[in-house]
């Protein structure tokens, strides 16, 4: 029970193959109230119903500030508190850059980036006046080695610049005891990924993987809840690779 009593929201956790019901799932297995905050309110409420009666499920565009906002507000209405954030909504196009148009980078760059930093700052004054907090944030290794199988260069840029964005807030929220740190996962099967991989791709890209291979969800939700119990209370701005080896720097 590692996260016993505590709040712990989760964006872009409504998919049921995804890395943020996975991470949702196993923090409500160790005692978090959780709240999934996804675009669509039915999948939301649903996902967290899966979970059991006293987690909660909100829609929101995490790249509105009035939609998250909104969404902050009816946590802090219900728990009164907030504990960790996982910012993991995300999503990818598999582009090159001379096809990046405004709209493409305006829609990556939305969601992980700003989406990133106005969840991040609408629970940073309720962490703040905790003294405490865990903000986790969902980069990929493609920001790491310059695009990773299905995201473009406008991708890369985006989870390059959670790092950045991630590492500087860390700086600045340390002093409050809010630690912010970061994921870059590897190749993890979930619908980014579905029906998606030939046979002949599978094998190239095992062939990069030393531990041979793909990730399932569950790595990165074993990884979530280090960074955000005090299984990790000294690490802050810290970016932790799950890739099975495939990047090793
Ligand atoms: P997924 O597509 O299964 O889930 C993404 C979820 O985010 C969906 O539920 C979707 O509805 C939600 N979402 C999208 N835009 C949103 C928005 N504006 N506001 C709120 N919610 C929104 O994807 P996944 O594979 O589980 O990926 C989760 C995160 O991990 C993403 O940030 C992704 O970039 C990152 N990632 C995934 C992999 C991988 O191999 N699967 C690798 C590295 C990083």
């Amino acid at each position: 029970m590692l996260l016993k009593d505590k709040v712990a929201i989760v964006t872009g956790a409504a998919s049921p193959r995804g890395l943020g019901f996975a991470t949702a799932k196993l923090f409500a297995e160790n005692g978090a109230k959780v709240v999934i905050v996804d675009l669509d309110t039915e999948a939301s409420k649903k996902a967290a119903a899966a979970l059991g009666e006293q987690h909660l499920g909100v829609a929101a565009n995490v790249a509105n500030e009035q939609q998250v906002q909104a969404a902050i507000e009816q946590v802090i209405a219900k728990y009164g508190r907030v504990d960790v954030l996982v910012n993991n909504a995300g999503i990818t196009q598999p582009i090159k850059t001379m096809d990046i148009k405004r709209e493409n980078y305006d829609a990556v760059l939305d969601v992980s980036l700003r989406g990133t930093l106005l969840m991040s700052q609408a629970v940073i004054p309720t962490m703040r006046a905790q003294k405490s907090g865990s903000i986790v944030c969902i980069s990929s290794v493609s920001a790491q080695r310059g695009g990773g199988i299905f995201g473009g260069p406008h991708y890369s840029a985006a989870k390059a610049g959670v790092l950045g964005l991630a590492r500087a807030m860390a700086r600045e929220l340390g002093p409050d005891n809010v630690r912010v740190n970061c994921i870059t996962p590897g190749l993890i099967q979930t619908d980014i990924t579905a029906g998606k991989l030939t046979d002949e791709m599978t094998a190239n890209i095992l062939a990069g993987i030393p531990m041979n291979r793909l990730g399932d969800a569950i790595d990165i939700a074993r990884a979530a809840l280090f960074l955000g119990s005090d299984l990790s209370s000294y690490s802050t701005g810290i970016t932790l690779d799950v890739n099975g080896g495939m990047l090793i720097h």
